[in-house]
């Protein structure tokens, strides 16, 4: 069994991992009227990674005979100025989010809870990948500047990003 305490702690990183969501669709939208699909392709990708993230905590608490509460997700941003700014949100974001994943890590490894801490675990190496997508993201946008081709090869590039199903979900059978 989870304990009361942890399934609480589970329950609010889904409500973040959803707000994630929601927060890099409401950036797809952004640069959807931008003119700028493939930055839109990326952030709209990003959404359903967020998605499935909230999807592997909620299987993982109905597996140990937890329950999943779903509470209000909150407004989020809707407007960015230029795709440097976005990126510098999602790096700022991720870092949040990230800090919330090891508390997590460091409640189950408290309690003992190793299954937990396992699952969890996943997500500790999945955090250091999403920093480091966001800043390299940074390092280009800033690099380029102003530049329109730049900014057009980018787009190109951001948008042949194509969504895969996240392992812990794939090995589910979903
Ligand atoms: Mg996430």
């Amino acid at each position: 069994m989870l304990s009361k305490e942890l399934e609480k702690a589970l329950n609010e990183q889904i409500n973040a991992e959803l707000w994630s969501a929601y927060l890099y669709l409401s950036m797809g939208m952004n640069f959807e009227t931008a003119g700028l699909p493939g930055v839109a392709n990326w952030f709209k990708v990003q959404f359903k990674e967020e998605q499935a993230h909230a999807e592997i905590f909620m299987n993982y608490i109905n597996q140990r005979g937890g329950r999943v509460i779903l509470a209000p997700i909150a407004e989020v941003p809707t407007e960015w100025a230029t795709v440097l700014d976005a990126f510098r949100a999602t790096l700022e974001h991720e870092r949040k989010v990230t800090a919330m994943i090891n508390n997590l890590y460091a409640m189950a490894e408290a309690e003992h809870d190793y299954a937990s801490r396992d699952r969890i675990n996943w997500f500790v190496a999945e955090q250091v990948e999403e920093e480091e997508t966001a800043k390299s993201y940074i390092d280009k946008f800033q690099l380029i500047g102003n530049d329109g081709m730049g900014i057009y090869m980018l787009d190109q590039e951001l948008g042949a990003r194509t969504y895969n199903t996240p392992s812990p979900l794939a090995s589910a059978g979903e």
